[in-house]
């Protein structure tokens, strides 16, 4: 990184200690926070079944899509303004906060009421209008990798938001696109201690949509884990083989507590390595 960088808003030298963003109950870069819950809101059976899921797994924060910028513009595109309704819903009767992706910065104000927290996709992380209209926002905003994005590059769209007045953003290392194809991006997992020796703000790992593959999700999840992030986002679906978005990577709910077991184990000899 071109020390020019360091009097930017999202360098480490401009900020005491790592930032902590305070959701729900969580703080977000102090506490290591599971996000958790389908790709896509598809009905309320189906989200307000995979947030007791999640929840009963220890699960801190709801996630699910609304808008769902897809491949193809004849694939399922999300239920919109009535999914974030129901996805609102599954959250307060499950007591965690909800965490959704905008991609047009007209929604923001809007969705801001609904949701704790914004999210910004790796397809849209150098969308200047989406960025500056989040920055205007009062929530914490998750801004995804782009697929095709350095660290550089994807710190300066953080930069775009903390500009704007929101101090309040979390990275997303999502995976990136190689000319391996076995799975669906590359997960980039030395990203976190990269970021974490240039930049103040939270980073978490999303194991899902980096491998595309469910059988891939807890190995990676557990190295995000030991490699320092912050938190996880994670696909969880309670039928995925008929899930209408990304039902390959996505966890049933047994497989999601398992893992939620492991997580819980691997932190404490974490906090036991932070004292040597
Ligand atoms: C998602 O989290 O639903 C998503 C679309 O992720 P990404 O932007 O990383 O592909
Ligand atoms: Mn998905």
């Amino acid at each position: 990184m071109n020390p020019m960088e360091n009097h930017k808003l999202f360098a480490l030298a401009q900020h005491e200690g790592p930032t902590c963003i305070p959701v729900g109950d969580v703080c977000l870069g102090r506490d290591f926070v599971v996000m958790a819950g389908p790709c896509s809101v598809e009905n309320e059976t189906q989200t307000m079944e995979t947030a007791h899921a999640v929840r009963e797994a220890g699960a801190r924060i709801l996630r699910g899509g609304v808008f769902k910028p897809r491949t193809s513009p004849y694939d399922f595109q999300g239920l919109g303004m009535e999914g974030l309704r129901i996805l609102r819903k599954a959250g307060d009767a499950v007591g965690l906060p909800i965490v959704t992706e905008v991609v047009d910065p007209r929604d923001i104000p809007w969705v801001a009421e609904f949701a704790d927290i914004l999210q910004i996709g790796t397809r849209n992380m150098q969308n200047f209008s989406l960025l500056k209209e989040a920055g205007k926002s009062h929530r914490p905003v998750l801004l995804k990798r782009g697929m095709h994005s350095t660290i550089s590059e994807w710190l300066n769209c953080a930069e775009y938001i903390l500009a704007e007045g929101n101090p309040d953003v979390i990275l997303c290392e999502r995976g990136i696109r190689t000319f391996e194809n076995s799975t669906r991006n590359t997960l980039d997992l030395s990203a976190i201690p990269n970021i974490h020796g240039l930049s103040h703000l939270p980073v978490i790992v999303d194991p899902s949509h980096a491998t595309g593959r469910r059988d891939l999700i807890e190995p990676m999840a557990l190295a995000a884990l030991a490699s320092g992030a912050d938190g996880l986002e994670i696909e969880v679906h309670i039928h995925p083989e008929e899930a209408l978005c990304d039902g390959a990577q996505s966890l049933p709910p047994e497989q999601f507590a398992g893992l939620m077991r492991k997580l819980r184990l691997l932190s404490e000899t974490m906090n036991q390595l932070k004292e040597l």
